[in-house]
């Protein structure tokens, strides 16, 4: 009688606090919660020099990095309130279910599947995948050339790796490494042949390479950048949609691209359209 009535404390006192803590290590508050209370988390990659870069000193540049900022300003937080989390490809679903981050602008393509967990503001940037290859090469024009056994780099989680598996499986030779930056060496190195992913970020390494890298053949897929957030939070997707509409509107996303990429051989395409699903 006595050690089940503990018993039953115990599991009583257990269910509270898993209860209490939420099961994970994140925050339950939303986006615009934690931006009306001062401050805000947002995911961004760390290697992707243009688009979200951190840099030896702890600074941080690119155009995602500029969108990450330009939100939380629309939604009442300054730039000295923001920490910025690293969220790797294959991390960001779950950086977002966790509440570890409010948001993230990390090169983070739109699609149904992410869409069961998370929900997306945006498009605020239309990319597709292309492929990086060293300057020197000239038998990779495009992904039919990668027939053949050539090796492929990309990144676990992203739409480009998944591109490949799916249409070009037993013809090329895929690695998947953590990040876009790990395939860049390789590619250096001579271990892989091509780096696959989209043309802005192949855009960002060949201009940090120059006469070293190229980007080579047309985009092959068309990706819509989102800013990724919790599932069902309607009210900071409405703003950060706002947010995105102003930035394209008042023309610090042109300003912003023309800052990262102004000095590469990218062309800065139009502007999207926000999607109000
Ligand atoms: N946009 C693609 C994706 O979201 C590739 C870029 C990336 O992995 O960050 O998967």
């Amino acid at each position: 009688m006595r050690i089940t009535r503990a018993l039953r404390f115990g599991i009583g006192a257990l269910a509270l606090a898993v209860v209490a803590t939420g099961c994970g290590s994140g925050s339950d508050k939303t986006a615009t919660q934690h931006a009306a209370e001062g401050s805000l988390t947002i995911g961004i990659k760390f290697d992707q020099p243009g688009l979200g870069l951190r840099d030896r000193n702890g600074n941080y540049s690119g155009f995602d990095v500029d969108v990450a900022r330009y939100v939380a300003g629309k939604l009442g937080v300054p730039p000295e309130k923001i920490t910025f989390k690293e969220a790797p490809s294959a991390q960001r679903e779950t950086l977002i279910q966790n509440g570890q981050v409010d948001y993230i602008v990390a090169s983070y393509s739109i699609n149904d599947q992410r869409k069961k967990k998370v929900d997306f503001a945006g498009p605020y940037f239309v990319a597709g995948q292309s492929l990086l290859v060293r300057a020197d090469n000239n038998d990779i024009t495009g992904p039919d050339s990668l027939r053949g056994g050539k090796k492929l780099c990309s990144v676990k989680g992203s739409t480009p790796a998944q591109n490949i598996q799916k249409n070009f499986a037993g013809d090329v030779q895929l690695q998947e490494y953590d990040t876009y930056s790990l395939c860049v060496e390789a590619l250096k190195s001579g271990a892989v042949d091509a780096v696959t992913t989209d043309n802005i970020i192949l855009a960002g390494y060949a201009a940090q390479s120059p006469g070293q890298l190229k980007v080579v053949g047309q985009p092959f897929t068309t990706e819509n950048y989102g800013i990724g957030l919790q599932k069902g939070d309607t009210e900071s997707r409405n703003m950060i949609n706002d947010a995105i509409e102003a930035m394209i509107q008042d023309g610090s996303w042109k300003a912003a691209l023309e800052q990262n990429f102004g000095n590469t051989d990218f062309t800065i395409p139009a502007p999207p359209q926000v999607d109000r699903y």
